[in-house]
């Protein structure tokens, strides 16, 4: 059985998921404020939690950073609106997949099950090494050359997806479906942004690259710097 933190304050909505997600076999606790959420996701460690981002004590981004601070627990994020760019900063700020409202039980019930298949996988992957990088999805921590990378969730995230594919051009409309949750495309721009990111902390910029390739027009490429 799966435990779900819902935190919504909307006494009805909260009702009709607590309820959804029950029949659908999940044991639910429910929260109606931001604080009193946190506190529970942190004593009782649900295995995926639903955050509403209308909270009236916090803003909801503003939890899922303090949620992060403590916590690795998948979550998915109800909005409001359906607005790109609101969610781009959503999953940047630590979400794993989102909904928009109204959403029916059945929509987050396959959502949760794709973000514990995605956990439990990650979970059951061995580190992977790529020249002086190695990247470890079950402890989610990477290294270059032996010393530890501070890596935001996104940026590991993208690694990690772009070490699946090494040594093949990988486009950026995959990469906002795969790492952003953004299957109809969206802004590459924060690709863009993200790469340069991880280009600096891999110690390469994008006029000499190393580990990054970036092809002009199709998408980015992960290789070992020192393999022939
Ligand atoms: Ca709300």
């Amino acid at each position: 059985m799966t435990t779900v933190a819902v935190v919504e304050d909307d006494a009805e909505i909260l009702a009709a998921v607590t309820r959804g997600l029950t029949e659908r076999g999940h044991a639910v606790t429910g929260a109606g404020t931001g604080l009193g959420g946190l506190a529970g996701i942190v004593e009782q460690h649900p295995d995926v939690v639903v955050l509403d981002l209308g909270l009236p004590d916090i803003d909801g981004l503003e939890l899922l950073r303090m949620l992060r601070a403590v916590s690795a627990v998948p979550v998915i994020v109800a909005t409001a609106r359906d607005d790109e760019r609101e969610i781009i900063r959503t999953l940047d700020a630590g979400a794993d997949d989102y909904v928009v409202k109204p959403y029916s039980a059945d929509q987050l019930d396959a959502r949760i099950r794709a973000v514990l298949r995605r956990v439990r996988s990650e979970d059951a992957e061995e580190p992977v090494q790529i020249g002086g990088l190695t990247l470890d999805a079950r402890r989610r921590v990477a290294a270059i050359d032996g010393s530890p990378m501070d890596l935001s969730r996104k940026e590991f995230d993208l690694l990690w997806h772009l070490a699946g594919r090494k040594g093949e051009v990988v486009t950026k409309r995959e990469l906002l479906a795969a790492v952003w949750r953004q299957p109809y495309g969206g802004p590459e721009k924060t690709i863009d942004v993200h790469l340069s990111w991880l280009r600096t902390k891999l110690g390469e910029s994008a006029r000499s690259p190393r580990y990054l390739r970036t092809v002009r027009g199709v998408g980015v490429m992960l290789v070992d710097p020192e393999a022939p």
